[in-house]
């Protein structure tokens, strides 16, 4: 493996994105930026960083092999074309690298890796695997098989939640943009960004001929990327130097802070997840003590549990806390829904008895239970 690999102990794990207009414009592959960049991350390597990059322009490389001059506007011809396009641009990463002595690995991922607790769990220890033994893992959604509904469609916001998922401290996305203006493209960058949803009305949908986000998904992945305690930096691609400056924390692009404390991040991250895998109705007593007190559901206040659909839910899935039709918070079950059933409405020092087993006294710990915001209807 690398002979540059971790000889000082990684201090920083950094996600790099790259926009298909960055390493793919106009559906070719442009070999002289993919070896420019891997060059710039070798060097961060050797600087102590360990990096997931996150590669775009599976479906622009396959458009010319398609015989299609423009990005197809039908999802399955999207998908075969990504399907064509992933192997070409997973091997050009991988040839480019090896001129540095660098193994890079291909880790495709759908919306469900990232949602899915034990799929989430599997996916971090894989990438966790790969950089301890010096690789760089090349992350993309797995494009040709998402489903529409399932898939998060563009790679701005699945680089926040890889970085999120590879524990990483810093998100730099590199795409034809130079950062965040406030008065149009070519007006000055803003260097800090502090108020990302103010910056959302200063920008269009815009986007590259190439590539499937604008600015408005890399502002929801630097707000994602913020919830989840990662830095982000929004930069040109075109630029060189970028990933070196952005890392050693020089004014390059717009800056987007972390949010504060790592369990405050973790809160917001089960807050981000979207599908939930089903639901438990609690009485008010215990509503009151979660929505106003940050108690935990224990099973005495639990009057029911019912499932998404008909695979149940299992320990660490994610579910809706409801207290008259309302969903007032959402967090990771320590039961499975058959024993949540079975332990509704008793109390905790029963919970052996009953199941014959006992992991904990409470079906949802606080630390891993998130009051919504704005409680709604099957919110
Ligand atoms: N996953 C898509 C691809 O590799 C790109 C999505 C995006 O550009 O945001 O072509």
């Amino acid at each position: 493996m690398s002979d540059r690999s971790p000889s000082a102990i990684p201090t920083r794990r950094v996600t790099v994105k790259i926009g298909s207009a960055v390493i793919a414009p106009k559906g070719r592959l442009d070999l002289a930026a993919i070896d420019r960049l891997t060059a710039e991350i070798a060097a961060a390597r050797d600087g102590g960083a360990s990096i997931v990059v996150v590669s775009s322009g599976a479906v622009a490389c396959g458009l010319g092999p398609m015989g299609l001059s423009e990005m197809p506007r039908r999802l399955d011809e999207r998908q075969a074309a990504a399907a064509v396009g992933q192997p070409l641009l997973v091997s050009a990463w991988a040839s480019s690298f090896q001129r540095f002595g660098v193994v890079a690995a291909q880790v495709l991922l759908t919306a469900d890796d990232i949602e899915d607790r034990a799929r989430f769990v599997n996916a971090r220890r894989t990438i966790d695997t790969l950089l301890g033994a010096g690789v760089v893992p090349i992350v993309n959604e797995n494009d040709s098989v998402a489903y529409e509904e399932l898939r998060l469609g563009d790679n701005d916001r699945l680089s926040a939640l890889t970085a999120g998922l590879a524990g990483a401290d810093l998100l730099v996305i590199l795409s034809t943009a130079r950062g965040v203006c406030r008065d149009g493209p070519s007006g000055d960058v803003v260097l800090e960004l502090d108020d990302i949803e103010e910056a959302r009305s200063w920008v269009t949908r815009d986007r590259s001929d190439t590539g499937i986000g604008g600015m408005g998904t890399k502002l929801d992945a630097a707000a994602i990327a913020r919830s989840l305690g990662v830095e982000t930096v929004i930069a040109a691609g075109a630029d060189p130097g970028m990933i070196a400056r952005a890392i050693a924390g020089e004014a390059v692009g717009t800056r987007s802070r972390a949010a504060a404390s790592a369990a405050a991040a973790r809160k917001r991250w089960i807050g981000h997840k979207k599908r939930p895998r089903g639901a438990v109705d609690i009485d008010r007593g215990a509503a009151d003590a979660i929505a106003t007190r940050g108690a935990s559901l224990l099973p005495k206040g639990i009057l029911g549990a019912t499932p998404a659909d008909e695979r149940g839910f299992a320990a660490g899935d994610l579910i809706d806390v409801r207290c008259e039709g309302v969903t007032l918070a959402r967090g990771l079950t320590n039961y499975a829904l058959d024993d949540v059933r079975r332990i509704a409405g008793r109390r905790s020092e029963e919970i052996a008895a009953i199941l014959g087993y006992s992991v904990c006294d409470e079906v949802i710990h606080r630390d891993n239970l998130t009051v919504l915001n704005n409680p709604g209807m099957n919110a």
